[in-house]
């Protein structure tokens, strides 16, 4: 789950990190009050929404009057920002936060990551931050520092002076930054995060570390261990799909491809948009409809893909486990009665209850005149489904399934 920027900076703040005073607005007149209320002479006005990139998109701006503010958050709330990060469809700005404005004489890049190789957390760190690190990575990949933290050890004083070290800091800078390092580490262990992401972190006109952006991500997985956390899920920034998706939920990611998966076990969902790719094709999703899945929960993960505007065709690929086929079919039968769609269906069912399932989806299909194509194998399914994303015909196994098609 991804945090705004004002929603980390919350978490920040509570383990006593500095970062700037501020406070977050959906209205123009808010964000004048908010503006006055900072006092000061200079504020930032802040686009909150989930991406990155948002300085040369025209997503940060500096205002000097409190006038200026108002007529900036006026032009800021609703507008599109589109960044590498938002894709050609862009974002819409809802809120913006408010801050002071800092002078800045350094800006210094810092995040922590998990990486899953070395099976410890992960610090990357750079004296070259901004809104061009991107650049130094690629440029100058020797000003960009790795450091590992064994997560039963924790990161330390040492470790945090050693990173400043390493990447150049003035060594009046060692203590401040290791122990704002520290309590970073410790906000992004506590809260089962992913990805913890400061850039920039400044040295001030005072010379007091200061981080300007925070982004964070944290493991879905645990949100369970996080109930306030998952309370701060900003439902605007999800498509439709994934909205449902959470509320039943279901395993979904949303993809930019016209083939919409549908798949039980997550090793099978990749599987199947392995396959999807290797013939030509894209995914328009992931989506794991789970083991113990009902027929509620498959019929509402079918509607999901069926009311994705990108999706043209739908590769259903079950290996009845846990789950049964015959479920499957119930549960796909009715979302298309509830949902009336003229998209092309394959279908690749296989063990607990194939027949059944089978039988149902047959003469279910046969009635409602559904454009059901099955696959014999999941080799033939997915070359079929992408042949008929293409616009290409599958041939004489087109329209309904029949029994033959089955190997009955
Ligand atoms: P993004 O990473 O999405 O572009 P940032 O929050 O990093 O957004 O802002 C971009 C740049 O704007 C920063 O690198 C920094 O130079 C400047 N900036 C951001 N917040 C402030 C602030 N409170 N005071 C002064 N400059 C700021
Ligand atoms: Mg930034």
């Amino acid at each position: 789950m991804y945090l705004h920027e004002f929603q980390a900076k919350g978490l920040l703040r509570n383990y006593g990190v500095p970062v700037p005073d501020g406070g977050v607005a959906s209205t123009a007149s808010d964000a004048l009050r908010v503006a006055k209320e900072l006092k000061g002479d200079a504020w930032v006005i802040k686009a909150q929404v989930h991406a990155g990139g948002r300085g040369k998109a025209g997503g940060v701006k500096v205002v000097k009057a409190v006038s200026e503010a108002y007529d900036e958050a006026t032009q800021m709330l609703g507008m599109k920002i589109v960044t590498k990060q938002t894709g050609p469809e862009g974002k819409i700005v809802h809120r913006i936060l408010i801050e002071k404005a800092m002078e800045i004489k350094q800006e210094i890049y810092l995040s922590f990551l998990i990486d899953r190789d070395s099976e410890q957390y992960m610090i990357i760190a750079s004296a070259e931050g901004g809104v061009e690190i991107e650049e130094v990575a690629k440029n100058n990949p020797a000003a960009v520092i790795k450091a590992y933290v064994n997560p039963v050890i924790g990161m330390g004083h040492f470790l945090g002076r050693k990173i400043a070290k390493k990447i150049g800091l003035d060594s009046s800078l060692l203590n401040q930054f290791a122990d704002v390092a520290n309590k970073l580490y410790q906000c992004f262990v506590d809260h089962d995060a992913m990805m913890l992401e400061i850039n920039p972190m400044v040295v001030s006109g005072e010379g007091e570390i200061i981080c300007l952006d925070a982004k964070m991500t944290i493991d879905d997985n645990a949100l369970f261990r996080h109930p306030k956390i998952e309370e701060m899920k900003d439902y605007g920034e999800l498509e439709p799909q994934e909205v449902r998706a959470s509320i039943f939920d279901l395993s979904y990611v949303s993809m930019d491809g016209n083939i919409g998966c549908m798949v039980n076990g997550a090793g099978l969902a990749m599987a199947t948009m392995d396959i999807i790719k290797f013939n030509g094709g894209e995914p328009a999703n992931f989506l794991d409809v789970g083991g113990g899945a009902d027929v509620n929960k498959v019929r509402e993960a079918f509607k999901i893909i069926l009311t994705d505007p990108k999706v043209n065709v739908i590769f259903v690929n079950i290996f009845g486990g846990i789950v049964r086929c015959d479920l499957i079919a119930q549960g796909v039968l009715t979302a298309a009665e509830e949902v009336p769609s003229d998209k092309h269906i394959v279908v690749r069912l296989d063990g607990t209850n194939v027949k059944e399932g089978r039988k149902i989806l047959h003469d279910g299909a046969a009635k409602s005149g559904l454009n059901i194509v099955t696959g014999d194998t999941m080799a033939d399914a997915a070359e079929k489904a992408v042949k008929l994303a293409s616009g290409d015909k599958v041939g004489k196994k087109k329209a309904s399934v029949t029994a033959e098609q089955e190997g009955e």
